[in-house]
């Protein structure tokens, strides 16, 4: 998408705007959160969740990769990572959906190493060549507390599916320790159920991607996932049962329930049309849906000649419309505030 820098500036003013105009009321105290872990924990579940999930590591299959290797032996599958988690980096995060970023930020974590790899990756230094540093669970357990204590809003779990047992386990740690903040999966949606289970009760806020909806564009630019469209959207209906929609507290943060991301792509090889009909037939009407237009030719993308470009503010308004047009009520308010935008740009072209 090709914009002068005159309106690019005036889209982020925009933007800005949409923050500055929904303040979270400054009388609301902010309120005392009790995440869904917790409860867990009180039945004395989370132990045995934390031990049934380091199990998968003898044979792992916490993916639908499925590669059955001895990851606590050193053996090493598609993800390339080790049992041991990897971080990357971890700080409050200011550009994630404003729910999520409350007052201080998203607290982020970034796993190193990716159980999808994209040939798009916006993270390949981190995704793909797995940078960042082996620690051990109760040092990921400092980090969610020290992000806890600097004030961030929740514990967002960048590229979690390869390592879901050392976060249960540092999880448990922390909550020992005061952990209350609400835990964010924030995930590719190349998801096992089977593995999702493990985390019914523990996760408050699922923010999956929904990439593609078809087998052979999956295959081509998902690192051979050609089922990346039927687990993606199984795992989109499990993490619907367990968490329902999007919720928020007096202050617009949000608590709990499903964010689904989808990222436009060029050429519409994403399938937004087929998504977005997808959302509005298996999921209530006021699903969040965050329609992203930020895509950004990366990594691999150069050598495939169907993304080799950004999308064009056409192709995004016409997304936008897909969405509108399918039912969907609840699309990120950044999203619409975007769509308007290059409406408003693309009436004023001259013809
Ligand atoms: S997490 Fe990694 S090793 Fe395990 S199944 Fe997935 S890709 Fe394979």
């Amino acid at each position: 998408m090709t914009i002068s820098r005159r309106e690019f500036i005036k889209h982020l003013l925009l933007l800005g705007g949409a923050v500055y105009c929904n303040p979270p009321p400054l009388w609301a105290a902010k309120p005392k959160l009790t995440p869904a872990y917790a409860n867990l924990a009180r039945k004395g579940e989370l132990a045995d969740r934390a031990a049934s999930a380091y199990a998968v590591f003898q044979e792992c299959r916490l993916c639908p990769r499925e590669c059955g290797v001895n990851r606590l032996k050193g053996e090493q599958g598609f993800c390339r990572a080790p049992a041991k988690v990897m971080v990357y980096s971890a700080q409050p995060h200011y550009g994630e959906e404003l729910s999520l970023v409350g007052a201080a930020g998203s607290g982020t974590i970034f796993f190193s190493n990716c159980n999808l790899r994209c040939v798009f990756c916006q993270n390949w230094p981190i995704a793909h060549e797995g940078r960042g540093k082996v620690i051990e669970d109760h040092q990921l357990a400092d980090i969610m507390l020290k992000l806890q204590q600097i004030g961030c809003s929740n514990i967002n779990l960048v590229t979690p599916t390869h390592v879901m047992p050392n976060i249960l386990n540092a999880v448990r740690l922390a909550l020992a320790k005061g952990l209350h903040l609400p835990l964010v999966y924030n995930t590719s949606g190349y998801e096992r159920v089977e593995m999702l289970q493990l985390l019914d009760g523990i996760i408050d806020i699922y923010l999956p991607d929904m990439k593609f909806m078809n087998d052979e564009k999956a295959a081509t630019y998902l690192g051979g996932a050609s089922d990346y469209p039927e687990a993606s959207q199984k795992a989109v209906l499990e993490m619907a049962r367990q968490v329902g929609d999007h919720q928020t507290d007096q202050r617009g943060t949000a608590t709990r329930g499903v964010m689904i991301r989808h990222l436009v792509m060029p050429n519409n090889v994403a399938g937004t049309d087929h998504f977005v009909r997808w959302v509005a037939m298996n999921l209530p009407p006021a699903t969040y849906v965050n329609i992203m237009s930020q895509y950004r030719v990366d990594y691999k993308a150069f050598e495939y000649p169907q993304i080799w470009r950004r999308i064009t503010m056409r192709e995004y308004v016409q997304a936008m419309e897909w969405a509108q047009a399918s039912g969907l009520t609840n699309l990120d308010p950044k999203s619409v505030e975007a769509w308007r935008f290059y409406k408003q740009t693309l009436r004023n072209e001259p013809s």
